[in-house]
């Protein structure tokens, strides 16, 4: 028998996950046939496979390598590889860093090879690849190095979907900027760096009404056109960021003056009119601005302080920058606590009601209460409305503040005995509670089930109720087809007030105390008020004058002919207990002639 050793048959080369072959490995030399086959099958692999002999010079060249790099193997055999490709070194997405050149191909692909990343190519034809590789090292038959067998990849496809999927995640689809994810991880990066920088927290003022009153469209178009001029003022190194809605983050690298020379600048840039079909409108931004962000330990905090300077801007009216410091720390942490309570205020029993009297001026007896609410804090003591509702509406509680008041005031009311059976009670009514869904079937089964005729309770709402009429006309109707009384509340306070007149149907308007607190001084007040009291009048609605605090006050009024009124003169509001005692015996009877003899100026 023939003795000669078998020639061990090659399996196909292993992979390894990922389909690169596995590290080369020394084996014996093939027999002819089988070289042949491998020649045909390197020949049909779609990847580029290149070996180079230990000075770089290229000892193989595929078909795959051909139609990659665009090179014929007769143009590159022999050579040196770096004087024939060229590759760039792509960055990290990451980093915004333009491609490396390398000079030495062999080096590039081992830099690649080593996990570094991947290559660029640019073929003649002009187009870029990005190209993967894979190394081994080629041994001889004992074992020696021979040269390098590299792999080359054309990933420019997967790449590309990868770069548009990973652009979708971290940018605005509206606008193009990045957004809050990418925004923190610039902020983060630049925290690593050390050096100066600001992060501005740009909020624009009244976009919700605008994009409520003139649509979507053209509130996406105004986004656009703002995204477009915050580009402009900032220069390349810094990052503009659109945030939500109409929040936009800025990272400003460079000292605090810097910063505020944008924040300046945003505000003149973003304040020039803007053209939508017909209408002009002026855009403004309130900017809260926080410096030496670079002093933070993680990106969320530079962007929550820069936040709640933001809101400090918003307190100094339209367009004005405000710059974060501690006292906005404190207060903001203070804020933060009373919202945390607020969320269980309700459910801890923690809330009073109190009630003011409102009266008939002509006679100086009781015709009914407004229902104030008041937060009986466990640490504070008593809160104010004016600092608490603010809130409730912000987190979005006060529909159930509102409806507690509602239970509570129905309630009380249909306690009382049947000789106090006709005085009315009014409930002030947030804008989120009046446009809930079942707001107006809620109260007429409240009404309902404690046997109170609907007409005793008055819901007071403010012009804000009315910035979607088409949304609140439908409430509005719902309360009044169920019998229960509409009052326009803080009348003359804002700026649709005569149009709201002419549109709804109430049955009272309150005027604002701002006009009976001037009626002593200031002609124009008296002029308001008769005028309010004369058209009331005339659409044969009641007018009730807020916050009388002065004999002359109510003198004037009863002398321009208004009917109703409530304020401290007559007393603050008061518990529920007090208040009844006032029905009877109301504590400024003694008072009354004396009032009723005063002259008005
Ligand atoms: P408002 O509805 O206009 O209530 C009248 C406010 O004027 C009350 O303040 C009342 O105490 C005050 N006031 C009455 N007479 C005088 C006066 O002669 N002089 C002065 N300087 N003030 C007078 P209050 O109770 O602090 O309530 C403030 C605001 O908080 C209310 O204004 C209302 O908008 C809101 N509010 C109060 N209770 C509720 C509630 O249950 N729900 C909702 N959504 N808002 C409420
Ligand atoms: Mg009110
Ligand atoms: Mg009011």
């Amino acid at each position: 028998m023939d003795t000669a050793p078998v020639e061990p048959t090659s399996p196909p080369a292993p992979t390894e996950p990922g389909g690169w072959p596995a590290p080369f490995v020394a084996r014996p030399r093939p027999a002819p046939a089988e070289t042949h086959f491998q020649a045909d099958v390197l020949k049909h692999v779609t990847d580029a496979i290149i070996a180079l002999d230990l000075e770089g010079r290229v000892t193989y060249w595929n078909a795959g390598a051909e139609r990659l790099h665009g090179l014929l193997a007769e143009r590159v055999l022999g050579r040196l590889l770096s004087d024939c490709v060229q590759y760039a070194i792509l960055p990290d997405p990451d980093e915004d860093l333009p491609a490396t050149r390398v000079a030495d191909a062999r080096a590039a692909i081992r830099h690649a090879a080593d996990g570094s990343g991947d290559l660029i190519y640019s073929a003649p034809d002009g187009q870029r690849r990005v190209v993967s590789v894979s190394t081994s090292v080629l041994l001889d038959d004992r074992g020696a190095e021979q040269g390098m067998l590299a792999l080359v990849r054309d990933v420019s496809v997967q790449r590309e979907m990868a770069a548009g999927l990973r652009h979708q995640a971290l940018h605005d689809g509206l606008t193009g900027l990045p957004n809050r994810i990418l925004f923190s991880a610039r902020i983060e990066r630049a925290l690593e760096r050390g050096a100066p920088c600001a992060v501005l927290f740009v909020d624009l003022d009244r976009f919700k009404g605008i994009n409520d009153t003139l649509g979507h469209d053209t509130g996406d178009l105004l986004l656009t056109t703002i995204a477009e001029r915050m580009l402009e003022v900032m220069d390349p190194s810094g990052v503009v960021a659109r945030l939500g809605g109409d929040e936009f983050g800025v990272l400003v690298p460079g000292p605090p003056e810097r910063a505020l020379e944008v924040a300046e600048q945003l505000i003149e840039r973003i304040s020039t009119p803007v053209n939508v079909g017909p209408r002009t409108i002026t855009p403004r931004a309130s900017i809260g601005v926080v410096v030496h962000a670079e002093r933070y330990a993680d990106s969320m905090s530079p962007l929550r302080d820069a936040d709640t300077a933001m809101y400090e801007a918003k307190r100094l009216g339209q367009g004005h920058v405000a710059v974060f410091d501690q006292a906005m720390h404190e207060s903001a942490a203070f804020r933060f606590g009373l919202e945390h309570d607020l969320r269980h205020a309700i459910r801890a029993d923690q809330m009073r009601l109190r009630f003011q009297p409102i009266i008939d001026l002509e006679t100086g007896t009781v015709v009914g209460f407004e229902a104030l609410v008041r937060w009986q804090h466990p640490e504070l003591g008593l809160v104010e409305p004016s600092e608490f509702v603010p809130i409730a509406e912000e987190i979005g509680v006060v529909p159930d503040l509102d409806r507690w008041v509602l239970r509570q005031a129905i309630a009380e009311l249909s306690a009382w005995p049947e000789a106090e059976a006709h005085h009315t009670v009014n409930v002030n009514c947030s804008v989120q509670g009046f446009l809930q869904d079942d707001f107006a079937s809620h109260a007429a089964a409240a009404v309902r089930e404690a046997e109170l005729a609907p007409h005793r309770l008055i819901f007071e709402l403010t012009e804000r109720t009315f910035v979607d009429p088409v949304a609140a006309q439908a409430t509005l109707n719902a309360l009044h087809g169920h019998g229960l009384g509409l009052c326009i509340d803080d009348f003359g306070a804002g700026y649709s007030s005569l149009a709201l007149l002419h549109t709804l149907t109430v049955d009272s308007l309150k005027i604002d105390r701002s006009f009976v607190a001037d009626l002593a001084d200031s002609h124009t007040a008296r002029a308001v008020v008769r005028a309010v009291v004369q058209l009331s009048t005339d659409l044969n609605l009641k007018a009730v004058a807020e916050g009388i605090e002065t004999p002359e006050q109510l003198a004037t009024l009863r002398h321009i002919g208004c009917r109703y009124g409530q304020g401290f003169l007559f007393s603050k509001p008061v518990d529920a207990t007090e208040a009844r005692a006032m029905i009877t015996a109301p504590p400024w009877r003694t008072s009354w002639r004396r009032w009723e003899q005063t002259p008005a100026p």
